[in-house]
């Protein structure tokens, strides 16, 4: 068992039984030993790869669509490009890179980034080095500075801890994480049921609540409603609200137990959009989406700068860039372009984000 394991094992023989929210807020966010807290998890090294650290291209199209935003949102200066979650920094340094050829716009942002973790804030650090914006980091949303902005969170919302109720007996209790007879930690369930849950379902059902995200796009939509902005969520996860456990957890590219050896593999949940988008919804603002991530690259524009790219490129460059577009936009087993949803929230006053125009149904 890994160290936070043996910790949360010690918690509970103390304590008693913990929640399934504050087992998956301590795998990944113990100040010590949480799983972000002191590694840098990505790559083909590490225990998953991300759509920026596949291709530049993923940023930089990011940066081109947050230049046209500003533009709608009437050019703001200053304007503040706040991401969540931001890993390496690898998004934000190829976004700030092509925003180049929109002078005024690159010269318009100031950078916040919204990190929790001190070791992923040194590299990201260390990424945009160079970049030659103003940067700055924040550990929470809250302390992020006022004004119009524009939010980035490319895999953040999966990483927000999800409450579960399983249902027995014709109600719903929490899943809690316990010690079993060998002391192992093992799911379980609260004895006392939650009685204002309405949801039906079958016994053994899993209901997946997610508290964290919930208040991140109340705060993100007030913010958004006050002064003015877009925030693009990407993430995997699902369209429609639906009764499943879809906790996991990933170590060296492969699914792993998630009780197993907390701190040492990535725990997360799939992201419910239509919770987030009810949400979004009722602060005021505008919610675009979901849409699946292929037909968003698409619309503005993977596939011209998947060809300009390799057309300056030597031949195994341009196949390397086609790989990674095929494998952001693609739709089969494997791809990332229908598991990956996009979703935007913004104020009621700007138009449809790029990519999320009403389309012309084609004859
Ligand atoms: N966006 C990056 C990284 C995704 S991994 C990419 O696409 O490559 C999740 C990121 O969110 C990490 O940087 C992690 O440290 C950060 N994070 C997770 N939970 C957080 C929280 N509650 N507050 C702030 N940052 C958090």
């Amino acid at each position: 068992m890994s160290q936070l394991g043996d910790e949360i094992k010690a918690m509970i023989a103390e304590s008693g039984p913990i929640s399934v929210e504050r087992y998956m807020e301590l795998a990944l966010g113990h100040p010590e030993l949480g799983y972000y807290m002191s590694r840098d998890p990505f790559g083909a090294a590490g225990d998953f790869t991300t759509a920026p650290e596949i291709s530049q291209m993923f940023g930089e199209l990011i940066g081109l669509w947050a230049a046209e935003v500003w533009a709608s949102m009437g050019r703001p200066n200053p304007v503040r490009l706040i991401e969540l979650g931001p890993g390496r920094g690898t998004l934000m340094s190829d976004a700030l890179r092509a925003a180049r050829i929109v002078p005024d716009f690159r010269a318009a942002i100031d950078v916040t980034l919204v990190e929790m973790s001190p070791t992923l804030a040194e590299s990201q650090h260390e990424t945009l080095l160079t970049a030659g914006a103003p940067i700055a980091w924040s550990p929470t949303l809250a302390e992020c500075p006022e004004g119009p902005a524009i939010f980035i969170a490319n895999e953040f919302l999966d990483a927000l801890p999800v409450r579960q109720y399983v249902r027995s007996g014709g109600r719903w209790r929490e899943r809690i994480v316990r010690l079993d007879n060998a002391g192992e930690l093992a799911f379980g369930v609260a004895r006392e049921p939650e009685p204002f849950i309405q949801a039906p379902g079958e016994d053994g059902d899993i209901l997946e609540v997610n508290p964290a995200s919930h208040r991140l796009v109340f705060e993100l939509g007030a913010r958004l409603v006050k002064q003015g902005g877009v925030a693009l969520f990407i993430d995997y996860g699902h369209a429609v609200t639906g009764i499943a456990d879809t906790l996991q957890a990933l170590r060296a590219h492969r699914m792993v137990d998630p009780l197993r050896d907390p701190g040492e593999a990535d725990v997360t949940a799939h992201v419910d959009f239509a919770a987030m988008a009810r949400s979004g919804r009722a602060t005021g603002a505008a919610v675009h989406g979901p849409i699946d991530q292929g037909d968003f690259l698409r619309a503005i524009g993977i596939d011209a700068r998947t060809q300009a790219l390799s057309g300056r490129a030597s031949p195994d460059r341009a196949s390397e860039f086609e790989v990674a577009r095929q494998r952001l936009v693609g739709k089969a087993e494997g791809e990332m372009g229908a598991l990956f949803k996009v979703m935007a929230i913004s104020n009621r006053s700007l138009p449809p984000p790029p990519g999320f125009e009403p389309t012309t149904p084609s004859a």
